[in-house]
């Protein structure tokens, strides 16, 4: 298949890709998402082959309005906490769960009786799904396993002859997926760290728990609330290694281990300190920032073939940190080096 590559003026042809059951990467906020008709189980089929996804891994259903939710019927109820967290942060990197209705087809909710639903903030997002005329699935636009696409760049690196076009944005604003919430549970719970953070959430809603697989590896044979949470993540083919303790400790114990094949993927404060290959993801406490660079540094480290290693300090979990944290402790296979204890 010839993957066309598509500007900002072609929303119309992504558009009618979309209403034949095609495949489309489009811009969001967050990152490169691989749209599909979500009413469509045969084009959504199609999503799942190109990613090498898992068919347990249920999609998030892309709107254009929050009018949306009844004028397709995708849920059974909207809950009065989904029109407050709309209120307040859509468009915008927030996916909301709800009980689904028979609407969504299988394929979407991977056998699950909900929906995730999100409504982005990305004109050409929201441009291409008001075109298109019906609500959009779209994971994010990466071979499952891989570090998620932040520019349309990174989706051809990964899809190029896989899906029929790709529509070129620019770089992902925010750079690290939505941030999931269920509301189908007694007490709200987000299961995914993302852009909008988790204090904020307590703002509107009071009470919000927060999943043990956002910061933990998940315990043999207990269920995840989302799927996607219990594969291996966001990894590139060097093997990543989370460095807990000081500033200090974290630069004398990459220094202690310098090589060719070292990379440090550290903080601005660190650069001048490290005699390794640096990648910086940006201020250390600028955790907006790190997650704006974070895809894109982890992509850049798999351009470079002689880098084997990467060290990287264990992120603050505060605000926006704690989407960092959640990617990076994945991409390391929770494996942690406790400086303390060294
Ligand atoms: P991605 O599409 O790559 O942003 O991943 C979507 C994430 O949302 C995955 O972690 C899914 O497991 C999760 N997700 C989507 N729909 C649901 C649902 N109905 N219930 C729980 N998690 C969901
Ligand atoms: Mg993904």
């Amino acid at each position: 298949m010839n993957t066309q590559v598509l500007d900002k003026t072609q929303v119309n042809t992504a558009a009618e890709i979309l209403k034949k059951g095609g495949v489309v990467g489009i811009p969001t906020e967050t990152v490169y998402g691989l749209a599909a008709d979500a009413l469509n189980g045969e084009a959504v089929a199609k999503i799942f082959r190109a990613k090498g996804r898992p068919m347990d891994n249920p999609l998030i259903v892309h709107i254009a309005d929050f009018g949306d939710i009844e004028r397709f019927r995708l849920v059974k109820e909207i809950p009065e906490s989904a029109k407050k967290l709309a209120k307040a942060f859509w468009p915008g990197p927030l996916t909301m769960i709800m009980k689904r209705t028979e609407v969504i087809p299988r394929e979407v909710s991977a056998g699950l009786d909900t929906v995730a639903v999100r409504f982005p903030a990305h004109p050409l997002a929201q441009e291409i799904i008001r075109a298109a005329d019906t609500p959009l699935a779209a994971p994010s636009a990466n071979l499952s396993g891989s570090p998620s696409p932040t520019t349309a760049r990174h989706v051809l690196n990964d899809m190029d002859g896989k899906i029929d076009a790709v529509l070129d944005g620019g770089m992902s604003e925010v750079g690290v997926e939505s941030t999931v919430i269920t509301l189908a549970a007694d007490v709200p719970r987000v299961l995914r760290p993302g852009g909008v953070t988790v204090e904020q959430l307590r703002e509107v809603l009071g009470e919000v728990e927060v999943d043990d697989a956002v910061l933990h590896q998940l315990k043999e044979g207990v269920t995840a609330a989302s799927p996607g949470m219990k594969y291996k993540h966001y990894a590139p083919k060097a093997n990543v290694l989370l460095l807990k303790g000081s500033d200090e400790q974290y630069i004398s114990y990459v220094n202690a281990h310098a090589g060719d094949d070292v990379c440090a993927l550290c903080c601005d404060e660190d650069l001048l300190l490290l005699r390794v290959k640096t990648l910086s993801l940006g201020r250390r406490t600028d955790y907006l920032t790190q997650a704006h660079h974070l895809f894109d540094c982890l992509r850049r480290i798999d351009e470079n073939p002689t880098v084997h290693t990467v060290y990287s300090r264990l992120p603050s979990t505060e605000g926006v940190g704690l989407a960092v944290y959640n990617r990076l402790i994945r991409a390391a296979g929770f494996e942690v080096i406790d400086l303390e204890a060294v």
